[in-house]
């Protein structure tokens, strides 16, 4: 448990009263800002290759990925019970018939007790929003929205094909319908400086939200930012750990302390990765940030 901050177990521990893992689910969705609802070629640095585990194939239903994931969890911990995290690419856009079989299906599974959905945030008609939150009276529902930042231009430099009204417009709606919410950033976007990301936590603390997630921008091989880097049209900062860990320590002076933080940093698999190649693991990460936060605390 973080000691300097409210972290995501704290959260779950007021929905849920045992130990709950998250099992990502890959349902075959796509993303409107790749078929053409919104926009073609996606984020300018999105590859979703990096957020798919290796037990979590399309080939196999919602039930069968559930139970390959139980299968690899329920081996250190057997009483452990499951979200399921629906998580790769736009897990709201689509018919919300399917999209609901889709959800009761992963509620059908055994020991399955809540749903994390993650979307965007132009991505939530208010039917589907009506429908969660009857889900949500018998069973635990999260919505996560990619928000990456409060900035309309950056959002449209990096191609992301939604505004900051959007995300402000579906956390209202999310919150007024009884359903937690969280949402997500990018910290180190291109032409965004520190004073820019910490107005962004200023105004993200203004919101009715549960839950955040950070990391640090990571350039990745195949995508249009990475091209666009390596042909030198522009730069994107580039962090030592030292420096991202005292940039997540002011974000956390910035945050309204009763939202959870679940993580600071993203890994990408190594072989996708350009930058940063910092070599830690997310517990390494979080351990040298919680020993800066401490020796701050123990300065002040
Ligand atoms: S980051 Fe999300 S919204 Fe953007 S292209 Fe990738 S899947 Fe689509």
């Amino acid at each position: 448990m973080a000691e300097y901050y409210r972290d995501f177990s704290q959260f779950l521990a007021t929905l849920f009263p045992g130990k709950m893992q998250k099992i990502a689910v890959n349902a075959g969705f796509t993303c409107p800002n790749r078929d053409g609802t919104k926009g073609r070629g996606g984020c300018t640095y999105c590859n979703n290759q990096t957020f798919n585990p290796a037990y979590c194939a399309p080939s196999l239903n919602v039930t069968e990925q559930l139970e390959e994931g139980k299968k690899f969890f329920a081996r250190k911990y057997p009483n452990m019970r499951y979200l399921a995290y629906f998580q790769a690419y736009t897990n709201t856009h689509g018919d919300v018939k399917r999209l609901l079989e889709l959800y009761n299906e992963a509620l059908a599974v055994d020991k399955v007790d809540g749903l994390i959905i993650g979307t965007r945030p132009d991505c939530m008609p208010q039917q589907l929003l009506d429908e969660l939150s009857k889900i949500n009276q018998t069973n635990p529902v999260i919505v996560e929205y990619g928000a990456e930042t409060s900035h309309n231009s950056t959002l449209q430099f990096i191609n992301r094909c939604h505004t900051w009204e959007d995300t402000v417009d579906a956390v209202n709606r999310t919150h007024e319908a009884g359903i937690a919410v969280g949402l997500h950033f990018i910290l180190g976007l291109p032409g965004e400086n520190e004073e820019m990301i910490l107005n962004t936590v200023d105004k993200v603390s203004e919101l009715p939200i549960d839950t955040i997630k950070f990391h640090q921008l990571q350039l990745v091989r195949g995508t249009r930012m990475a091209l666009d880097v390596e042909q030198g049209k522009y730069s994107v900062p580039t962090f030592t750990v030292d420096q991202y860990i005292d940039l997540c320590c002011k974000v956390l002076q910035h945050l309204r302390p009763s939202i959870a933080v679940e993580r600071f940093v993203s890994q990408s698999p190594d072989d996708l990765l350009i930058s940063p190649r910092w070599g830690l693991k997310n517990y390494e990460f979080t351990h040298r940030l919680n020993n800066r936060l401490k020796e701050l605390h123990q300065s002040q």
